[in-house]
């Protein structure tokens, strides 16, 4: 579980520091509305840092997953605009990070026939993450879609052959079910030798579990986020009305006390500090300074950031080049990957 993922990032962690040319990554998000805190904290961040690092990154819009939850994706196109803003802000470099939507590959989303054939039905209704967002979901009925995008995701990960998957910690069921995938395509179709596919790793970060105002998970859909481009007022009034607990002396315990902890972690980010030691500098004066305390320190990590994203919204002519240009390349690469997939299963001929 969660465990043994966090000791497989940190030896990640060491190998990609040794040879940053080893790794690809892929990653992404759902326009489904404006990135915030638990993006940043979560992978945005971690992305940012590969991407200094020389590994080589293809970042996803997975537009046709807004589809999961709901029956109509609303404002996709504007979605998909602040998400491409959001990641220029944060410090993602569209020349050397391929930004692109998957509703725009054909040859990637091809890839889902042969590795739905792959899973059985019972291994996809026994994904924790899928059962808890059928929960959640505003739909009446749980659709085809909801029950299988984690294979989809799959292809979204295995188009380019990624090996390296920054995500939050509810990600960790799909990356299995991704690495179940690849494993039993190459057992089945592959000659020993040469792997079609590579089995990808999870990357998680420091926080891969930030929780939103009412204490659940933050989420862009949930109403409890503090977005990227929020105000520092918005921020300040969100950040007042977060979920504490009734004991006054502040301390960092995630297990215990998960809400004050994750606005402590949260203030710990953003200032580089130890978390212990900002709740120990907090002590007996509460959960307002507590709040007062990440206001500041999340407002002051966030200028810069929101000045740049506030830049690039004047010319969404550039955003849309970037996605063409992306749309490109990950069409070429999505080609390669099936041309390899159809000679393996023999239907290149
Ligand atoms: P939605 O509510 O529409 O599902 P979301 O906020 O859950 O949106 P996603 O697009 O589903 O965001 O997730 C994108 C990535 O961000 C995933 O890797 C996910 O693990 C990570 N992530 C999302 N929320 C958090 C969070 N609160 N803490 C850490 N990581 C997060
Ligand atoms: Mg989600």
């Amino acid at each position: 579980g969660v465990l043994a993922a966090r000791q497989r990032s940190a030896e990640l962690e060491e190998l990609i520091r040794k040879d940053p040319g080893r790794f690809r990554v892929l990653t992404g998000d759902r326009p489904t509305g404006r990135l915030h805190l638990g993006h940043y904290f979560g992978t945005l961040h971690n992305r940012v840092r590969l991407q200094e690092l020389g590994v080589e990154t293809f970042l996803i819009i997975a537009d046709y997953q807004v589809l999961t939850d709901r029956d109509v994706a609303e404002r996709l196109d504007e979605y998909v605009e602040d998400l491409v803003l959001d990641y220029l802000a944060a410090g993602i470099d569209p020349e050397r990070t391929t930004i692109f939507a998957h509703s725009a590959v054909p040859a990637l989303n091809q890839l889902l026939l042969p590795f739905l054939s792959l899973v059985s039905v019972a291994e996809l209704g026994r994904n924790p993450t899928v059962k808890d967002e059928i929960a959640q979901s505003r739909q009446s009925a749980v659709s085809g879609l909801m029950f299988t995008y984690p294979a989809h995701q799959a292809a979204d990960i295995l188009f380019c052959k990624a090996n390296l998957v920054p995500v939050g910690q509810d990600q960790l069921p799909h990356l299995e079910l991704t690495r179940t995938i690849a494993r039993r395509f190459n057992d089945r179709y592959g000659n020993g030798a040469a792997p079609v596919f590579p089995e990808p790793d999870a990357l998680l970060s420091a926080a891969p579990l930030l929780l939103g105002t009412d204490g659940a998970k933050m989420s862009k859909s949930r109403g409890n986020a503090v977005s990227l481009a929020a105000t520092a007022d918005e921020t300040a009034r969100l950040i007042r009305g977060a979920k504490t607990d009734p004991e006054r002396h502040i301390t960092y315990d995630p297990a215990a006390r998960p809400e004050v902890s994750s606005l402590v972690l949260l203030a710990a980010l953003c200032l580089g500090r130890d978390p212990r030691d900002v709740a120990a500098d907090i002590g007996d004066k509460g959960a307002a300074a507590l709040k007062a305390t990440v206001t500041e320190a999340v407002n002051e990590h966030l200028a810069p950031i929101r000045d740049r994203r506030a830049r690039y919204a004047q010319d969404l002519g550039y955003v849309r080049r970037i996605l063409r240009d992306g749309n490109e390349i990950a069409n070429e690469v999505a080609q390669a990957t099936l041309d390899d997939v159809r000679a393996a299963m023999k239907t290149l001929y």
